[in-house]
């Protein structure tokens, strides 16, 4: 069986040396053929370039390529993966310097573009001008902004200026929206989600990914982002946060359906986040609590309210006037009308509408017991 030269590379290294557990460890393979790899037990996966999964580990194996860029827009790449390419022609095509060095076998750090320094001094610095070459960089920048920021890392000022020269190009109007939302998406889910939307601030792609989010309307957003964070609320929550209290928020929720790709659950939570958060803490009857759940859909998805209340929450904590209260009242109210034994009451009230009125007029009359308030 053919030897296989491979180096541990990307992420890994750079979790490694900042003490953290990497989330997967990829491997760069120098000097082999398709032929030496599929000899050596290895499973071809890649569509766009040769990365293979190791037969025991699972792990990714891609054989060391460059990249040119041929035409502009999303899929003028040409890929050239070939024995004699090096490792350090590999890592001239990675994306920032920190992301761009290699591990020996034996632990030896390989690392021509100053990726340790750059940890060092917490920098997040593009590896060379071909970085303009993909405006996918400038999300993933932001997003790893989003994720080191909380260890002091900042965009570097040179690489800043090269983004922004991206985005006077009309470089971000060429990114495909999947790969947007993806990187948005997982920006949400970091630490300090704020620094991918302060680094796509200042190098103004913020205007043309989320016109709903520029000017005036980041402040607040971002604030009633932190305390969705302080809530612990998963990134979907996170965003429901985010587009409650932006100005005209139905229309800032049609405009991001229309550009991206955002999944069912995402979409809806916004839309009753948007139309219910006014009312959150203003009930004083049954009533008002009970028609409130209802259009939550509470009754038949529970499960969904947590997080509504969640984002209400971090509304009013933004706010800086939250009242524990309102979370509370809204949840005995529902756990109140779902004790009643709906089937039962429904049989004894009989058919259609009259069934309907009599479990509304009993989940009311509970909600007002348990809470000690009026019907109406
Ligand atoms: P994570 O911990 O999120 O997986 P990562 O650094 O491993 O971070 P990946 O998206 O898994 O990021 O990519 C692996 C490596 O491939 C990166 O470290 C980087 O060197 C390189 N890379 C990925 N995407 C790009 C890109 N668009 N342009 C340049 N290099 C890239
Ligand atoms: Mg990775």
């Amino acid at each position: 069986m053919a030897e296989i030269l491979s180096y541990l590379v990307g992420g890994a290294v750079r979790d490694e040396l900042l003490g953290l557990e990497p989330r997967e460890r990829d491997w760069v393979v120098v000097g082999a053929t398709p032929e030496d790899m599929k000899a050596a037990g290895y499973r071809p996966v890649g569509k766009d370039f040769p990365v293979f999964l190791h037969p025991r580990t699972q792990e990714e194996y891609a054989l060391a390529r460059t990249e040119r860029k041929t035409a502009p827009g999303y899929h003028g790449f040409e890929c050239h993966a070939a024995p004699d390419v090096s490792l350090e022609e590999d890592l001239q095509r990675r994306d920032l310097t920190i992301n761009a060095m290699a591990r020996t076998a034996d632990g030896e750090i390989i690392d021509p573009w100053g990726g340790q320094q750059d940890i060092e001094a917490r920098r997040l610095r593009h590896v060379s001008p071909a970085f303009s070459e993909d405006p996918v960089r400038i999300l993933r920048v932001a997003r790893f902004a989003a994720r080191f920021a909380p260890l002091g890392f900042r965009v570097a000022d040179d690489t800043l200026t090269l983004m922004r020269r991206m985005v006077d190009n009309g470089e971000v109007d060429a990114l495909v929206p999947e790969r947007v939302w993806q990187e948005t998406c997982r920006a949400l889910g970091e630490t300090q989600p704020a620094a991918f939307f302060h680094v796509l601030t200042d190098c103004g792609a913020l205007a043309r990914l989320f016109p709903w989010l520029d000017g005036d309307a980041l402040a607040p957003a971002l604030a009633r982002l932190e305390q969705a964070i302080t809530l612990q609320a998963p990134p979907h929550v996170r965003l429901a946060a985010m587009l409650t209290g932006v100005p005209a928020p139905q229309s800032a929720l049609e405009r991001l359906e229309q550009s991206l790709p955002l999944p069912r659950q995402w979409r809806e939570l916004a839309d009753l986040a948007i139309r219910l958060c006014p009312d959150y803490d203003t009930h004083n009857s049954a009533e008002t609590l009970l028609t409130w759940l209802e259009s939550a859909d509470a009754f038949r998805r529970p499960q969904r309210l947590p997080e509504l209340l969640q984002a209400c929450a971090a509304d009013r904590l933004a706010r800086g006037h939250h009242n524990p209260a309102a979370r509370q009242r809204l949840e005995q109210a529902l756990d109140a009308a779902q004790a009643l034994d709906t089937g039962a009451i429904a049989r004894a009230a009989g058919p259609g509408p009259q069934a309907a009125r009599a479990i509304r007029e009993a989940r009311r009359e509970a909600i007002a017991r348990a809470l000690d308030l009026p019907h109406e």
